[in-house]
């Protein structure tokens, strides 16, 4: 089968001297072509980012892949871990974490990255916060908090908490990720401890899918007093604008964020690994905007 059987409709037939796209399934809703064929529309690359619907076989959708050029691929869900056997090599960051969503085209094969993890950093730094000597509170222990976690650790908060209706999963990420920096800062808890957390200033960060697409769902923690303790709130959903958590957070005088830009930084940075090129911010504002228009128009 060649790759392009698994184009999405409507991009099966699109020329382009050179391609790049995204491995998901579903992937019809994928945002990633308004940041990639913005890019290399600006840049007068001729490349296009096609969303490839990968249901079963990944390892020959992969071999495909590679046997016809494709310069570098997205990996979202549920393939994130799935993946990582059919690559020659693997950063030690994504090693990590567990996941990899971007492969970059080698002499031997794809290499596997993770940028979710720098992609939100970026977007936290770009707000102005700082995870240095910072203390922070995750709602969740799913795939991305496990990137979140690490984030963390990476650029030198002081403590985290990690909240989660399952408390084994918020272990896990603990234990993981403390041993991976040879710390023991990252305290798990189950949801219904939340309250042993001490009073302090925190950055929040909303790591699970509770709010995800109609805004429905209370935060996993639903006690509006919690949030005072939020300096500020990153949520890494951003359909829609404001989810529950982030109105409590705005409610209770922190400043708010949603995962927009982490969306944004991600994509730029896999775009920057494909074709050996700095993004400007200039640029990277210009695709920001493409993707408001795009999301929060409809
Ligand atoms: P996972 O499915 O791996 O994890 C889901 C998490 O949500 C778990 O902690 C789970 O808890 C929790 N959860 C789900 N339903 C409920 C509920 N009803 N009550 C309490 N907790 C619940 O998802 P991911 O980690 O991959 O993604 C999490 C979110 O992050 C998604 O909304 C995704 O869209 C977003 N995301 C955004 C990105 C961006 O670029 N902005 C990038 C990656 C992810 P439990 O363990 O108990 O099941």
């Amino acid at each position: 089968m060649s790759i392009m059987d698994y184009a999405i409709e409507g991009y099966k037939n699109v020329q382009a001297k050179q391609y790049i796209g995204i491995f998901g399934n579903p992937i019809k809703h994928t945002l990633s072509p308004v940041i990639h064929d913005t890019l290399s529309k600006s840049l007068g690359v001729d490349e296009r980012y096609i969303p490839f619907h990968i249901t079963d076989n990944l390892k020959a959708a992969v071999e495909s892949a590679y046997d016809e050029g494709i310069l570098g691929l997205n990996i979202t869900v549920p393939y994130k871990q799935e993946i990582m056997p059919y690559l020659v090599d693997i950063d030690p960051a994504a090693k990590a974490i567990g996941a990899v969503n971007t492969l970059v085209r080698t002499d031997v094969g794809y290499m596997g990255y993770n940028t979710d993890m720098p992609g939100l950093a970026k977007a936290i730094f770009s707000e102005g916060m700082e995870l240095k000597d910072s203390k922070v509170v995750m709602l969740g222990a799913g795939g991305a908090a496990r990137a979140v976690a690490y984030m963390c650790l990476y650029y030198g908060a002081k403590r985290v908490y990690i909240i989660n209706r399952t408390f084994e999963k918020a272990k896990s990420i603990a234990d993981d990720i403390n041993m991976e920096f040879g710390k023991d800062c990252i305290i798990p808890l189950s949801s219904r401890d939340y309250k042993s957390i001490p009073e302090d200033r925190y950055i929040f960060i909303q790591c699970t899918s509770v709010g995800l697409h109609n805004g429905d769902g209370l935060p996993l923690v639903d006690d509006r007093g919690f949030y005072q303790m939020a300096e500020c709130g990153v949520d890494l959903i951003y359909n829609p604008a404001k989810t529950p958590f982030l109105q409590l957070i705005e409610e209770m005088g922190g400043k708010a964020f949603n995962g927009l830009k982490m969306l944004l930084y991600q994509g730029i940075m896999a775009y920057e690994l494909w074709n050996q090129v700095e993004i400007s911010e200039e640029l990277a504002n210009i695709v920001y905007s493409e993707l408001k228009n795009t999301v929060y128009s409809k």
